[in-house]
């Protein structure tokens, strides 16, 4: 096999992306086709499909690390936690390992995107960090010294569907979440949640990025909406910094593309945090989409060569 280089796939909902990495973690060659949904055999025939044509292109055999919606149960290796309903209950990793003739590393795709910032990205050189997804829903990955923590059920960093801290009255029971409980944090802090909030407030229906260009231009309703989503992050972030006090706090998803958040949500959450003072630096993401496959090559350390 060869070590210059190192496939990630991102296996997602709608698209399965596919990337070779070099050594200096260069992207050389790209894949991405339509996931064939509600398809299991056909999922395992895409992916193989793209990892061939990914190794026809660099001309050798490299490893391949995939992420995955959901995780693997460590107590039966079969998927579990996938909103790609499809796939759960499967033996995903055995059947694309049996097609491929060799092993695979596979990883939650929060926990790749924690991984790549935390290899080549906004968390190099830091010990810990804590990647954050903002997007259709919440998630989260913790990678210590360039290595995922897994945990012993494999929801490691999966702060989504913890509660809100610290709840004002009108925030309690809060939304119902699709986990079963309410008040999530996901139920106010992914994008969907930030329009529902504007449209309760306001009674006016307007995407994420509509919301964040009315703010900017100086709109009350649409900054009295970032407000509070910015002090609900400061919240949520304040409960993992009193647990993991991670050097370093990086964004993904959609909402990570909201610059105010930089600034206004590390000025909020020293009231919430229990230090004198708080250092963590909170950080836009540096491979923003390529995060996924990114951080599934990663899977094969750089020291630790295949
Ligand atoms: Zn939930």
């Amino acid at each position: 096999m060869s070590v210059r280089f190192r496939i990630g796939i991102d296996l997602g909902g709608t698209k399965i992306e596919g990337a070779a990495i070099d050594a200096c973690g260069r992207v050389r060659v790209r894949h991405r086709i339509a996931t064939p949904t509600h398809n299991y055999d056909g999922t395992i025939a895409a992916i193989i499909g793209v990892i061939r044509k990914i190794e026809q292109e660099i001309g050798a055999l490299a490893p391949v690390g995939i992420g995955i919606p959901g995780t693997l149960s460590p107590a039966t290796g079969l998927v579990k936690n996938a909103n790609s309903t499809w796939l759960i209950g499967r033996p995903l990793q055995h059947d694309v390992e049996t097609a491929l003739g060799r092993p695979v590393r596979f990883a939650n795709d929060a926990n790749c995107f924690a991984l790549s910032e935390a290899t080549d990205g906004a968390g190099a050189g830091k010990n810990t960090v804590f990647g954050v997804i903002l997007g259709t829903g919440v998630g989260g990955g913790i990678a210590v010294r360039r290595q995922i923590i897994v945990g012993g059920n494999a929801i490691s960093g999966e702060w989504g569907h913890n509660p809100l801290p610290w709840p004002l009255p009108n925030e309690v029971p809060g939304p119902k979440c699709w986990c079963g409980r309410s008040g999530c944090l996901e139920t106010f802090l992914s994008g969907p949640a930030l329009a529902a909030d504007h449209r309760f407030h306001t009674a006016q229906t307007l995407s994420p990025p509509a919301i964040v260009e009315a703010a900017a231009a100086g709109d009350p309703p649409a900054h009295a909406t970032l407000s509070r989503y910015a002090d609900r992050l400061a919240r949520g972030l304040a409960s993992v910094i009193n647990l993991l006090d991670p050097d370093a706090i990086v964004l993904g998803g959609g909402m990570s593309s909201i610059p105010a958040l930089y600034e206004r949500v590390p000025r909020l959450w020293p009231r919430y945090v229990f230090s004198d003072r708080v250092a963590t630096p909170l950080l836009p993401p540096v491979h923003g989409d390529s995060s996924g496959v990114r951080g599934a090559a990663w899977l094969w350390p750089p020291e630790q060569e295949p």
